[in-house]
């Protein structure tokens, strides 16, 4: 265990050099106080503490070591400041470290594409079953209904959700929405002070009309 002094005017008891207040010193009781140089130790170099994971490798890859305490006084106790290491230990500890970091990073990064290339796909699934559904429905209307389904149920919620979403209920009820906002006067009836309890039934029957319509094969637009 190596002490930080809390105080000037000890002196080595080896080369007599002055402990001044923040020398790293060891304290024995049949060799009294000497410095790291006296104490054989002032090749290792100091690791304060704060990054555990550093700490515990360089200890584990360094053959010497001390534990670096400082006397408090108003908590009347020792307490650990950090350890001191080898050099080369220390610089192999901070290199796996790295290297470990660039692991997690690199696995977030290809966490992140895995996302997007499965939102992708889920909002292809999901135009397609807009299509299933509504043959009529135009390929670009079926992507932003599918697209706003997707940022809806987004891959954050979970799959068991996102999935629920392509059952044939949900996507009713995302082309239902679409034709209300885009093909309605529901909007605007809101906008001239309607509830929505009141709006809706007055735009029902243009809203099955378009879904009617969609519902057709495609290449039959004009039929009704
Ligand atoms: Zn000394």
């Amino acid at each position: 265990m190596v002490w930080i002094s809390h105080r000037d005017g000890a002196r080595c008891e080896g080369c007599g050099t002055e402990i001044t207040k923040g020398t790293f010193v060891l304290v024995a009781r049949e060799s009294g106080i000497r410095c790291l140089e006296c104490a054989g130790l002032a090749d290792l170099l100091y690791l304060p503490a704060g990054d555990p994971a550093l700490t515990r490798r360089a200890l584990g890859l360094s053959s010497r070591s001390a534990t670096v305490v400082k006397f408090s006084r108003t908590r009347k106790r020792h307490e650990r400041q950090g350890v001191l290491v080898e050099e080369g230990a220390l610089e192999r500890a901070r290199g796996e470290c790295e290297k470990d970091q660039a692991r997690r990073e690199g696995a977030r990064v290809r966490r992140r594409a895995r996302d997007a290339v499965a939102e992708q796909d889920y909002v292809v699934r999901f135009a397609q079953k807009v299509r299933d559904l509504f043959p009529a429905c135009p390929a670009e209307e079926a992507e932003a209904i599918a697209i706003r389904a997707c940022q809806k149920y987004s891959s954050r919620v979970g799959r068991s959700r996102a999935a629920k979403a392509l059952d044939e209920t949900a996507i009713n009820l995302a082309v239902r929405a679409h034709v209300r906002h885009r093909y309605s006067r529901y909007d605007e009836l809101l906008v001239q002070g309607l509830e929505p309890f009141e709006a809706r039934p007055l735009v029902a029957e243009e809203i099955e009309r378009m879904l009617d319509r969609w519902r057709e094969p495609a290449g039959d637009p004009g039929v009704r």
